[in-house]
């Protein structure tokens, strides 16, 4: 009787300490079979006090004001209800008494994004397909983002797919944040890969009809990126979503991002192939831990050298131990970071200078990205001639952070290295990261790969790029440049670039083009001006037998410490 009455307490208990999750609910509504807006309804009680704030988030990445998708608010079960300008409402009622919110959100595109448009976060809604974010969809009580919640998914007709993180919600555990920080796609087109095995729990969810790769490769590809970064980390399988919305391609290859927790956002447009998604995503996923779970980023971006160009540094490490990165890959993309490094006006940056204009001054937020990986090739390369390496500074972060929640990332990262390599990284921070001296790579900072100084003329188009690639048009060719003379002219127009590379000059570049005729031409030219540039570039030695190119994969995979030379 006494085992009894105990657990009727227990019960009591309990039921008091959990209160009733705030319980969302997100329908489409559809007009003669077509998309119109999206549904969204909300339970939850009201504030003790009976003033309630229901409000969207103020600022997601460029959006100023993330409710003003939302339209036709009602709220039942309040006394007065005034709505204020960020698409939420003042609400009066009793204290804690039930309320319901009602809304729609309507579409942030007139027709199907293109990879023209400057921001790709606003929701999408279409006749027949939809993709939003939880932070652009979701209202929440004022103060309780922390608070239980709840989804639910209704009144789709039959066969119309839908896909979210919020299908993965532990419902022990889900919070307001966890709506918030969500992605969601649906269509009667809509195709879900889920993975099995090692992958299992990762699904992918897809709709468009993209030229260049396959649905299943792009499956394989993220599950093999998200697999070996789990790996690298020794974390077990949870569940992860990514999705994949199209942008239709107009003029320019483009794509985008955001990483949620339990899953990954893009918008890629039609014509990208399937290799500028690699980098992406496995940059991306590896924000999972970097910098979040390695050390806070305090209130500037001076650390941004550690939390992007690390994360720059193990997207490639991982690739390659992936084999998603061939050899070849793998030097091509360290290429592209030396020549943009050699070449940027921003390269003698101080960290002051960076952390200061880094939002206002897009080269110095590429330096951030170029100096630290290039500094994490440079520890790397310290580490595996004292017989240590970064990726155990990287998971001495990790352990640091667990025991100090409220720690920094670069005084984790300086610990860190310490515990390894029982010396402090501080001279080396402090002179290329802090001052901003140019970094120069010692010969042999990526093993048994050949590293040398290039000097060659810096790399000049010949017409404006930026107004180009606005219209279409070819503008203000320079009559005296290299294009002039390979026959371009103010007016062409833009067909499709058919060759060239970032920064360098070395590289042909060509455009397919048509005259005022209409008459279509191919113009190719070396992109060469009258300056030079001097650069670090790395290159596979010659001769290397295939076990040779095993071990030094492995060696840049950070899979083994030692790599004997090419013929030892
Ligand atoms: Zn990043």
């Amino acid at each position: 009787m006494c085992g009894l009455v105990l657990t009727a307490l227990l019960l009591a208990t309990t039921a008091k300490a959990a209160p009733t999750p705030i319980r969302y609910v997100l329908a489409p509504v559809l007009e003669n079979g077509a998309l119109k807006a999206l549904a969204v309804d909300i339970d939850f009680p009201a504030d003790a006090d009976g003033d309630t704030r229901l409000k969207f988030v103020s600022q997601f990445q460029a959006e100023t004001r993330p409710g003003r998708y939302a339209e036709g608010l009602t709220v039942t079960g309040a006394e007065a209800v005034t709505p204020t300008p960020d698409g939420g409402a003042e609400i009066r009622s009793a204290p804690g008494a039930p309320l319901h919110a009602h809304y729609r959100i309507r579409p942030g595109y007139a027709s199907a994004p293109t990879t023209q448009d400057p921001t790709q976060i606003r929701p999408i809604i279409l006749s027949d397909w939809f993709y939003t974010l939880g932070e652009l969809v979701f209202a929440f009580p004022a103060g309780r983002r922390d608070a239980p919640a709840a989804f639910a998914w209704t009144g789709a007709p039959e066969g119309f797919g839908f896909a979210s993180d919020l299908e993965q919600l532990d419902p022990k555990s889900a919070t307001v944040n966890d709506l918030l920080e969500s992605v969601a796609i649906g269509s009667p087109r809509l195709r879900v890969i889920s993975g099995s095995g090692p992958d299992a729990g990762v699904r992918i969810a897809t709709l468009g009809a993209f030229d260049r790769f396959a649905d299943a490769a792009f499956a394989d590809m993220a599950f093999r990126t998200i697999r070996t970064e789990r790996a690298f980390w020794g974390d077990p399988a949870t569940p992860f979503l990514v999705t994949l919305a199209p942008l239709q391609t107009r003029l320019i290859d483009a794509y985008s991002g955001t990483g949620r927790t339990d899953a990954f956002a893009l918008w890629v447009g039609t014509a990208l192939p399937l290799d500028d998604l690699r980098r992406l995503l496995a940059h991306e996923y590896f924000h999972t831990w970097n910098p979040d779970q390695l050390g806070g980023m305090g209130k500037d971006r001076a650390a941004a050298w550690l939390s992007e160009g690390f994360t720059d540094f193990y997207a490639r490490r991982l690739l390659l131990r992936a084999g998603l990165f061939s050899l070849g890959d793998y030097v091509q993309a360290w290429n592209e970071d030396l020549l943009a490094y050699g070449v940027s006006p921003a390269r003698d940056a101080p960290e002051a200078r960076m952390a200061e204009n880094y939002w206002r001054d897009h080269d110095l937020e590429q330096m951030a990205y170029l100096r630290g990986a290039l500094l994490g090739v440079l520890f790397e390369g310290q580490l595996r001639r004292e017989g240590h390496g970064l990726d155990a500074v990287m998971r001495r972060m990790r352990e640091i952070k667990r025991g100090k929640p409220d720690s920094a990332l670069r005084p984790n990262f300086e610990a860190a290295f310490k515990a390894v390599a029982g010396r402090s990284p501080l001279a080396t921070i402090e002179r290329h990261q802090v001052r901003g001296e140019r970094l120069a790579l010692p010969a042999d900072a990526f093993a048994c790969l050949t590293l040398r100084m290039v000097t060659q003329p810096e790399r000049v188009l010949g017409f404006d790029r930026d107004a180009t690639a606005e219209t279409g048009v070819f503008a203000g060719v320079d009559p005296s440049g290299p294009a002039y003379a390979a026959g371009l002219r103010d007016g062409m127009r833009l067909i499709a670039r058919e060759g060239g590379a970032p920064n360098d000059s070395s590289v042909e570049a060509a455009f397919r083009v048509a005259d005022a005729s209409g008459q279509e031409r191919l113009i190719r030219y070396r992109p060469e001006g009258k300056a030079t540039v001097t650069f670090q570039r790395l290159s596979i030695p010659p001769g290397l037998t295939a076990d040779q190119e095993r071990r030094c994969v492995r060696t840049l995979s950070g899979l083994s410490a030692i790599s004997p030379a090419p013929g030892t």
